[in-house]
């Protein structure tokens, strides 16, 4: 008779022989030996294809092409954004753009947005457990324009909830801003609920898709979004710092103007002329010169992506996390440990977050042991699962140095004082 280890590492062994995905591990960079990289969901692995793209403007396009290379390289922002619009956010042509940072590009479209909002529309609402930057950001901007900044209630663990947003807005909200998948529990937010939750109130509404993004299945048109953020190093691979992107939908692209009224979003940019006139389509939201070994990294990543396909992606992600989830309530939650993640595999994202009161140790501990996770204030330890180069097999074999780790009290050997970055 099996025992329950082996019992589960057999699950884990059929779930990897039925892994349409498997052999997209092999289109990754081979990391450290005998270390399970379980962070893609803070940084993504090298795929082998994007250090070619660099390897090949550094070494080729840029000193052959110098200047000239700029007749191919000025397109490639819109390109870039066509093709992650296309295969991971269910957005259409013209309507993403790849610059600048997340945090940049929240602050011109959240700028935007209250700029344009009509009169007596004069709140920002966003949740007291949104990322930092994004609480930031929209207060700043409430703070240089008179505006007001409202924070909702939202459960660390469950995520935010409809009804309460339903309850905060009214007709002085000029924009509800919202994480898709929330950074710390992995809650996944019903993007359309809330969504028509706000337009029935009049308002605009704009998604952060850093945590989602390459992860779940996006519907930017069906869902009726109005705007949207995200960054491309997390679940998209492209590299730490990669460029981010920001999506606007047509239909509201000539009455928001950005509040930087960079030379990159006026309409002819090489007429060099006195008077700001904003570019008619998405580069308008456009600022300075983009970063091209950034965003041929980013082209790079999501055509990895968008040959694996998202919906396959989304199902080994789910597969991924209920797997983990068994196997944590089984093996670590009689060690202290509780999934602070939802059940409700429609309210997930596409990482396990574990509530010990010993996460911060407990997570040296595991770095010890190669088992590679994150921690986040106060007392979580995530679990990032990337469907493209991760398998079942690495979900037990992570577990089960958790456990050990736990079981020898090994963790008590590590600083209780969480260091500068986590
Ligand atoms: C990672 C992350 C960011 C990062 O923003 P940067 O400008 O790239 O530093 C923003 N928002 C969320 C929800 C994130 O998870």
């Amino acid at each position: 008779m099996m025992d329950d280890m082996s019992a589960h590492q057999s699950v884990a062994a059929a779930l990897d022989a039925a892994d349409p995905l498997s052999t997209f591990a092999d289109r990754f960079s081979p990391g450290p030996d005998g270390v399970i990289y379980l962070d893609g969901n803070s940084l993504g692995r090298p795929p082998k294809a994007v250090q070619a793209a660099v390897r090949d403007l550094m070494e080729r396009e840029w000193p052959t092409d110098l200047i000239q290379g700029w007749d191919r390289w000025i397109d490639l922002p819109t390109a870039a954004g066509d093709l992650l619009g296309e295969a991971v956010l269910g957005a259409r042509p013209g309507e993403v753009l790849v610059c600048d940072s997340t945090s940049v590009n929240l602050y011109k479209l959240a700028a935007a947005a209250l700029d344009a909002a009509p009169a007596g529309r004069r709140v920002l609402i966003t949740d007291n457990d949104n990322f930092p930057t994004d609480r930031y950001i929209l207060e700043g901007i409430a703070h240089s324009a008179g505006a007001r900044f409202q924070l909702i209630d939202t459960d660390i663990d469950e995520g935010v909830d409809p009804g309460v947003i339903a309850d905060a807005i009214g007709d002085d909200t000029a924009l509800v801003c919202l994480s898709h998948v929330a950074y710390r529990s992995g809650a996944l937010a019903d993007m359309r609920a809330v969504t028509e939750i706000v337009h029935a109130a009049g308002g605009l509404v704009l998604w952060d898709l850093c945590h989602s993004a390459g992860s779940v299945d996006i519907d930017l048109t069906g869902d009726g979004v109005d705007l949207a953020v995200g960054c491309t190093y997390k679940y998209l691979n492209a590299g730490p710092g990669a460029p981010a992107f920001l999506y606007v939908r047509r239909e509201l692209q000539q009455r928001l103007r950005q509040p930087i009224w960079g030379w990159f979003s006026q309409a002819d940019q090489f007429a060099m002329g006195q008077e700001y006139r904003p570019h008619d389509g998405i580069n308008r939201f456009a600022v300075g010169t983009p970063s091209i070994p950034g965003v041929v990294a980013v082209k790079a990543a999501v055509e990895l992506v968008a040959e694996a396909g998202i919906a396959a992606i989304r199902a080994k992600s789910l597969q991924m996390v209920a797997h983990a989830h068994a196997l944590c309530e089984e093996q670590l939650a009689p060690l202290g440990f509780r999934v602070a993640t939802p059940t409700d595999p429609q309210r997930r994202g596409g990482h396990l977050t574990l509530h010990h009161e010993r996460a911060w140790q407990i997570s040296q501990a595991m770095r010890k042991a190669n088992v590679i996770p994150d921690y986040r204030a106060p007392d979580r330890i995530r679990l990032g699962f990337a469907p493209l180069y991760n398998s079942f097999s690495d979900i037990d074999e992570a577990v089960e140095r958790i456990a050990t780790i736990v079981r020898t009290e090994a963790h008590l050997s590590f600083s209780a004082q969480p260091s500068r970055v986590t």
